[in-house]
């Protein structure tokens, strides 16, 4: 094994944890508005950026924060909509929070784009009811990434497939299959980032190719990178060094 030593988490995980900036520390509260939920209070803080967010979305449980972060975002783009929550405490490095990470994303950013915002609400607690049942670690023992599951997910939802459909039930399957097809040829140790937007993107392309729906996302450059003891480092399409590399809307940068 290669592996070596984790790095201190990164000077963006101290600042904003909506774009990294540095927080300001005004004199007396003022009027804010949470960036992540919406709720709105007073409060002395927030980043240059003018972000804010509020206690709730700072402290709640991952699922909880995913749910209601994904349920007020007027985003059309999964992959910036998952990375800025990625940021929050409460998701770790890796695990099976990302399950409904990637479905949650993917249909808020597809209800924003159709313009269908009634429709959040249930797509998003079914999308969590069924990602709960994704256990953590069936990467490897199941052969079945819980990222690439949450495009089938995402998939099943967003066509109304159930056991028994015949066109939408290929779809949903097709869906996973492809997901898992992209994430499985770059091969381990499991990175729930790296599936993540891999995952997401093949979801980008399934909304085009088969929904007619065009969502906005590209593959970002990773800022977990340093903290990965089993990074691929170089050969994962999403390490800094390669993205910088890499020509604006050169190869894997779309989906
Ligand atoms: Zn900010
Ligand atoms: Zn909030």
């Amino acid at each position: 094994m290669s592996a070596r030593p984790a790095s201190p988490p990164a000077a963006h995980h101290q600042g904003c944890l909506v774009c990294g900036a540095a927080l300001e520390y005004r004199a007396a509260a003022e009027p804010v508005r949470c960036t992540l939920c919406g709720q709105e209070g007073q409060s002395p803080v927030r980043c240059g950026g003018g972000h804010f967010v509020c206690d709730e979305c700072h402290g709640a449980p991952a699922k909880d924060v995913i749910e209601r972060a994904c349920l007020a975002s007027a985003s059309t783009d999964p992959v910036a909509l998952a990375t800025g929550l990625m940021r929050l405490p409460s998701l770790k490095l890796h695990g099976p929070e990302h399950h409904f990470l990637v479905p949650a994303a993917l249909l808020a950013a597809l209800c924003n784009a159709r313009g269908d915002e009634a429709a959040k609400p249930r797509l998003l607690a079914e999308a969590r009811r069924r990602a709960d049942a994704v256990p953590g670690g069936s990467c490897g023992f199941q052969g079945a990434c819980g990222a690439g599951v949450g495009v089938g997910i995402f998939a099943s939802l967003a066509t109304g497939a159930t056991p028994l459909a015949r066109e939408t039930w290929g779809l949903a399957n097709g869906a996973t299959a492809q997901a898992l097809t992209v994430i499985g040829a770059l091969g381990g140790p499991r990175c729930c980032k790296r599936t993540t937007w891999l995952a997401l993107l093949s979801g980008i392309r399934f909304a085009r190719e088969k929904l007619g729906v065009r969502l906005d996302g590209r593959g970002p450059a990773c800022e977990w990178s340093g903290r990965n003891a089993e990074c691929l480092d170089a050969a994962c399409p999403f390490h800094p060094a390669r993205r910088a590399a890499a020509p604006p809307g050169g190869p894997g940068a779309r989906a």
